[in-house]
């Protein structure tokens, strides 16, 4: 197991959209190689929050940071870069073979320059075949092994779902961000993902911060959970505690 990633450190995130406020002041910590969930009714801020810290959304104040590393504002490309890699709810791809879609998510640690590689330079074939090797590694981790080769339209939805989660993994992240990994899933194919995430964060010593509906998974899964409602954060804490706090029952039941 690699060493554990620094925390992951919200402070006083806000967003504002155009008179809404969809983040108040904000805050949380992602201990090293925990799951760290983020629950709220719909509207409460999750996925706004996760936008932030991909660094797709900029926040109107408050930061972001892993370790040392200052996130806030910084460009997408430079998170992923700094180890943050995120899947997304609603993108499953469809196109090229399972090994296609890992390999492109490889893409942003080659280093030998598209030249080279096409004209099979050694150096850029070594490459290739390190990223082939890394990328057989975590569709053996994420259970599609036997489907390496297979093209990504003729698995089923709970398989490209976990291909999404496999190539986020080919960046070599050191913080996953998960967005509802198992919305519009079966039993079987919830509880199988279930498994992979903690075979994933055992095996990688990776955090993860995951924000899903299914309280079921919530629960099993999460080490810490923060509750968000009408962009404020009204509750944390482990399962249980977060599970008989009123403010949560509250918010959830509307009462
Ligand atoms: P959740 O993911 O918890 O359901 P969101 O983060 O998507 O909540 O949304 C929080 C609030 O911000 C909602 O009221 C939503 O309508 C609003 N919102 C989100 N994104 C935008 C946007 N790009 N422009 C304007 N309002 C937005
Ligand atoms: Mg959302």
């Amino acid at each position: 197991v690699p060493p554990p990633p620094p925390p992951l450190t919200v402070t006083d995130l806000t967003v504002r959209f155009a008179g809404l406020v969809a983040l108040d002041a904000v805050g949380f910590t992602v201990r090293p190689g925990t799951v760290h969930a983020l629950i709220g009714p719909n509207g409460a801020g999750k996925s706004t929050c996760f936008n932030v810290l991909s660094g797709v959304c900029r926040p109107a104040s408050g930061s972001v940071r892993l370790g040392e590393h200052e996130l806030t504002r910084l460009a997408p490309h430079r998170i992923a870069g700094l180890g943050v890699a995120r899947t997304f709810q609603n993108i499953v791809t469809t196109a090229g073979t399972v090994a296609d879609n890992l390999m492109l998510g490889r893409h942003g640690l080659t280093k030998a320059g598209f030249a080279s590689a096409a004209l099979r330079l050694p150096h850029a074939v070594r490459e290739q075949r390190t990223h082939l090797r890394r990328a057989r590694e975590f569709a053996e981790l994420t259970g599609l092994g036997a489907l390496f080769d297979t093209p990504v339209g003729l698995l089923s939805y709970g398989d490209r779902k976990r291909v999404e989660l496999a190539r986020a993994l080919c960046l070599e992240p050191r913080v996953l961000l998960l967005d509802e990994p198992v919305a519009g899933m079966n039993g079987a194919e919830r509880d199988r993902m279930a498994e992979v995430v903690r075979t994933v964060r055992a095996e990688l010593g990776l955090s993860v911060v995951l924000v899903e509906h299914d309280m079921g998974l919530v629960m099993r899964l999460a080490d810490e959970v923060t509750v968000l409602d009408f962009g404020r954060r009204i509750a944390g804490g482990t399962p249980e505690q977060v599970r008989n706090d009123p403010a949560v029952l509250r918010a959830y039941l509307g009462t």
